[in-house]
């Protein structure tokens, strides 16, 4: 199936209007139109080849909102003209301890992103949802729960259930204090999901300016982490710190804000942060831990739990002719909170 696209051909050039070919149909298959896709702060890491394994040219996109058009003759859990949704992962192996346990975020033999991964099948790279159709194995196409806004539900498949994720694994509820770091698209459905928790919330920001909207978000509390006062203050006072920062940088100021046995889980940089002292670590009994997306029973835990507390990102909707804008403006961290395109424009563009 001939698909439309826009594609990142080199680390410096801007995304551009692309062609190519989506799979035919196996038989365990969807062929899904794109609605909507949101623009995650991967998609710029990969365009850029901030992780220097970008091959080029590609499709980036992981946070695909569609309908159904066609299903192959094996398909059970979807139908033509279903609302669906698929995330960061298209395969995995199924057959290892973590796939049996819906965990095919952690299969033994790496799962298969949605973007520059490489089929189990073909051996072709994987190109993402910034085009019109996507070609999925069911069993990594989600279900959209009834009442879920489809312009929004898209920011949910990475950011939403990449922050979900570790709050069910430290087990927040109410009355758990959650710290978070960074604002963006990832911090922003991190309060918005421990908030609807339980959690009692603080943001932790480089950007005094966006006290407001955390507050509006649900966070009890703001601090600006180059505040030393501040940061002093709020010593031993979180039993989990969510850190999304997408750069390099030091967690050692953040630790002591950790209670006893607190935990500081990274899911922002991917690579090297700075070097870290152990000391606060080991007086604290406090640790450092990392988590990656979320497996595909989690995503549709985290759906249905959006649809029944009715937790959304806060969204701005571009066309895709406006998305080497928005990479900008994603990069100086001006989003509010999450870009979402409208790929009804990709046609009329
Ligand atoms: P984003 O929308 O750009 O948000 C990141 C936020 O971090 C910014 O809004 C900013 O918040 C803060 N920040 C940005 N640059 C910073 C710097 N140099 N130093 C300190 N703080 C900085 O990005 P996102 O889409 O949320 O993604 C965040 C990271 O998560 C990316 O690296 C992405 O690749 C990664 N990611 C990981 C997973 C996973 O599975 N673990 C999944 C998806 C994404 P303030 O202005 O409030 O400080
Ligand atoms: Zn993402």
């Amino acid at each position: 199936m001939k698909t439309y696209a826009y594609a990142a051909t080199a680390a410096d050039k801007p995304l551009a209007p692309f062609s190519f070919e989506r799979r035919a149909l196996r038989s365990n298959d969807v062929a899904i139109e794109i609605m909507y896709c949101g623009v995650c702060h991967s998609d710029l890491h990969t365009a850029r080849n901030d992780w220097s394994w970008t091959n080029y040219p590609i499709v980036v996109g992981h946070e695909i909102v569609g309908r159904v058009i066609e299903v192959g003759p094996d398909v059970t859990r979807h139908k033509v003209g279903d609302h669906v949704a698929v995330g960061t992962m298209v395969d995995s192996c199924q057959h290892c301890d973590q796939c049996h346990k819906g965990e095919e975020q952690l299969c033994r033999d790496g799962n298969t992103q949605t973007f520059a991964g490489v089929d189990r099948i073909s051996g072709e790279p994987t190109m993402g949802g910034y085009a019109k159709h996507i070609v999925t194995r069911e069993e990594f196409v989600l279900h959209i729960p009834q009442g879920l806004d489809l312009a929004k539900v898209g920011p949910l498949l990475c950011a939403g259930a990449t922050t979900y994720s570790p709050l069910r694994t430290w087990n927040v509820g109410p009355g758990s204090r959650v710290g978070v770091i960074g604002m963006g698209g990832l911090g922003h459905m991190a309060i918005k999901l421990a908030v609807a928790l339980g959690a009692h919330v603080t943001v932790l920001s480089r950007s005094a300016k966006k006290e407001a909207d955390a507050k509006t978000l649900g966070a009890e509390s703001f601090v600006v982490s180059n505040d030393e006062a501040a940061m002093t203050k709020a010593a031993s006072s979180f039993d989990l710190i969510i850190d999304t920062v997408p750069a390099k940088h030091d967690l050692t100021p953040y630790l002591p804000l950790l209670d006893i046995d607190g935990t500081l889980c990274v899911v922002g940089q991917i690579g090297p942060l700075d070097e870290l002292n152990s000391l606060p670590l080991l007086l604290g009994r406090r640790r450092v831990a990392g988590s990656a997306i979320a497996g595909i029973a989690q995503t549709q835990e985290m759906l249905e739990f959006c649809a029944r507390m009715n937790v959304l990102p806060d969204i701005e909707m571009i066309r895709i002719d406006q998305i080497n804008e928005a990479f900008e403006r994603l990069e100086r961290s001006d989003v509010h909170y999450r870009f979402v395109i409208d790929m009804a424009s990709l046609t009329q563009s």
